[in-house]
């Protein structure tokens, strides 16, 4: 009978067939306790499973990926099964694993309220502390259609007529209440400990605007209550820095109806903007990029040749004009993105080997349609300006060009307070243009250029555009979370289909290689990003207004605007505020701001001109001469902190 191989390679034999569970127990109670699931020659099934024939068998417990989503899957189902008893008229529609957690789309004629998700997060506690056995039944689709019609659940009718033929259909039985489900699930509710409803929404059936809107209820869950209460502290603190609640309350943008997913940048949001694309181009200057600038609006014949009018036409916002004299309307596009009007400033003139590699930056304002749904504040807008740039090289220039950018990049990311951060690198996808020896190449180059820099990256094969392989660094944030930001893309194609050419040593004339690469990606996104990093306090060199000077009385008014006056002649953003207020109340106000450096006037300081300075964070600096503050803040903002 069946030799079980498990992943230290002992094998164990057993007599008679043996379900997972069982064998967990066998190698030992500890395990046995904290058997999710199993994965049998690779695939991931029921800790229940009865093996009858020589496998490879490994245990899944919840500190293992898959367990942790199978764990969550259950909570879903163990959320209906809770739901159902509160409200037995509610019909179930789909429950799926999210990131972190889980949801459940559900039709009930009452709105639930925070409350009442209280109630039902009881319940599922009550339930789960029963240690009930969860029992996997799989059944023909006939069945489980009756099983549901007689539940009066239409929505896993509907889903279940869908399954086709081939598949196997497991209902689970969580006592009284029946689930649909591929599965795994865990075997017994003991699994199921730290858990929490978070929020309810509405939702579309199947995502479908067109159809009715549903309730869903989301939930999170984790291996343990301590990664738990680690996961919610995490989110309380991701509210607090909400970029859109940032963005109010430091009047730094807003959006509004008549142009979704645009920004509107107030004063002191676009002093942000302009300083970091002052520090970007600085920086790109110094490695041997030239800033050009290209047409917001561009003739449909462009995105006909360079094939975005025929794969991406419904992201474009289209236009069309009647053009003086012509007989009929023009065709324009706003541009979604810069390539092909880079590859016509690359195009003008004859271009020599000699002159590769040129490397062109735009600060590149682009439109793309995203959905209204998932427009999201500054992180998914439908208006945007990227930190563009293209850099056309010869095939053997690759991998200087991907060493060179690792390290503008790293430069970069590290000024603005993300040292650590991933790279990912995508190899060839099953459908791709070019040949196997360019790819070849070109993947070997991005890879020696990374091994070359010691930084440690990921191969995600498969990944990479259809027109080559591309390196993808994502952030890590001061919460932990992954932006991914930076890209750089190895295209042969556009120029080959935009007719870029240059000449070769021996006078033959070449494509040249396109890369395709940001830094920032955009700049409203990654300020989102700064924002929530930052948590609105952001270094003194990027801060809209980096002193605010403070009178006590009015006889001071005219001293402090002196002194701002000082500040702005020397390059730096300041502002007075000489409102009628208690000098805490006008303390607390900027401390609220998060102003790196608030200036106090009183009598003293204005007989002895001088000013009392204190830091963001409440550090009281001191009386000291205007000079003497200009020198640090000077410094402050050289050193770019
Ligand atoms: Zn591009």
């Amino acid at each position: 009978m069946p030799n079980i191989t498990l992943p230290d390679n002992s094998v164990r034999n057993f007599e008679n067939p043996i379900s997972i569970d069982e064998v967990a127990k066998d190698i030992g109670s500890g395990l046995a306790k904290a058997t999710v699931a199993g994965r049998i020659n690779g695939n991931l099934v029921d800790a229940s499973e009865v093996i009858d024939q020589d496998c490879s068998l490994e245990i899944v417990t919840v500190s293992d990926d898959d367990g942790l989503e199978i764990v969550r899957h259950s909570c879903a189902h163990l959320l209906a099964h809770a739901l159902k008893q509160l409200y037995p008229k509610a019909q179930m529609a789909i429950g799926p694993v999210i990131k972190d957690g889980f949801y459940y789309d559900i039709k009930l004629d009452k709105n639930l309220s925070d409350e009442d998700l209280k109630a039902i997060e009881a319940r599922m506690r009550k339930l789960a502390k029963t240690n009930y056995d969860v029992i996997r039944e799989v059944v023909s689709q006939k069945k489980a259609i009756e099983t549901f019609k007689d539940r009066n659940e239409p929505y896993k009718v509907n889903l279940a007529e869908e399954i086709p033929d081939e598949e196997i259909i497991a209902l689970y039985h969580h006592e009284e209440y029946i689930d649909m489900c591929r599965g795994p699930h865990v075997t017994n509710m003991r699994h199921l400990k730290a858990f929490k409803l978070t929020k309810v929404s509405g939702a579309y059936w199947r995502g479908d605007s067109k159809n009715e809107m549903l309730q869903r209820i989301y939930g999170t869950a984790w291996p343990s209550s301590k990664e738990l209460d680690a996961y919610l502290l995490q989110q309380e603190e991701a509210e607090k820095r909400d970029h859109r609640k940032l963005g109010r309350q430091l009047d730094l943008f807003h959006f509004q109806e008549e142009a979704p997913g645009m920004v509107f940048w107030h004063p002191k949001g676009w002093s942000i903007y302009s300083s970091l694309k002052d520090f970007i181009k600085s920086k790109q200057d110094e490695y041997g990029y030239q800033e050009i600038n290209t047409p917001q609006i561009v003739d449909r014949k462009l995105w006909e040749a360079s094939g975005h009018w025929d794969k991406y036409r419904e992201n474009m916002f289209i236009t069309e004009i009647d053009e003086e004299h012509a007989n009929e309307k023009r065709t324009n596009a706003l541009k979604p993105m810069n390539c092909p009007c880079h590859v016509q400033i690359f195009n003008q003139g004859l271009r020599s080997y000699r002159d590769l590699p040129i490397r062109f930056s735009e600060f590149g304002s682009c439109h793309r349609y995203e959905a209204s749904g998932t427009l999201h504040g500054l992180m998914r807008v439908r208006g945007f300006t990227q930190d563009d740039g293209h850099i056309f090289c010869t095939e053997d220039q690759i991998q200087e060009e991907t060493k060179k950018f690792i390290e503008l990049l790293s430069e970069i990311y590290s000024v603005l307070g993300f040292g650590a951060f991933e790279i990912k690198l995508s190899t060839r996808p099953e459908i791709r243009a070019g040949s196997d020896e360019v790819w070849d190449k070109a993947e070997l180059a991005l890879e020696n250029a990374i091994n070359n820099l010691g930084l440690p990256y990921e191969v995600v094969e498969g990944d990479g555009a259809f027109y080559g392989p591309k390196l993808d660094f994502v952030l890590i944030d001061a919460l932990g979370r992954e932006w991914q930001c930076g890209t750089f893309q190895a295209d042969f194609i556009l120029p080959e289909r935009l007719d870029a050419k240059f000449v070769g040593s021996d006078s033959e004339r070449y494509h040249p290689v396109m890369i395709h690469r940001a830094v920032l990606g955009s700049f409203e996104r990654f300020i989102g990003v700064l924002i929530e990093h930052y948590g609105g306090a952001l270094p003194t060199w990027l801060s809209p207004i980096q002193a605010e000077i403070l009178n006590i009385t009015d006889k001071q008014g005219e001293y402090c605007e002196k002194i701002a006056d000082l500040l702005k002649k020397s390059g730096f953003r300041a502002h007075s505020d000489l409102r009628n207020e208690k000098i805490t109340y006008k303390i607390r106000d900027h401390s609220l701001q998060k102003t790196p450096y608030l200036l106090i006037a009183g009598n003293r300081e204005m007989e002895n001109n001088t000013i009392s300075v204190r830091a963001r964070g409440g550090e009281d600096l001191g009386e000291m001469s205007i000079d003497k503050f200009i020198q640090k803040l000077q410094k402050v903002v050289d050193e770019k902190i």
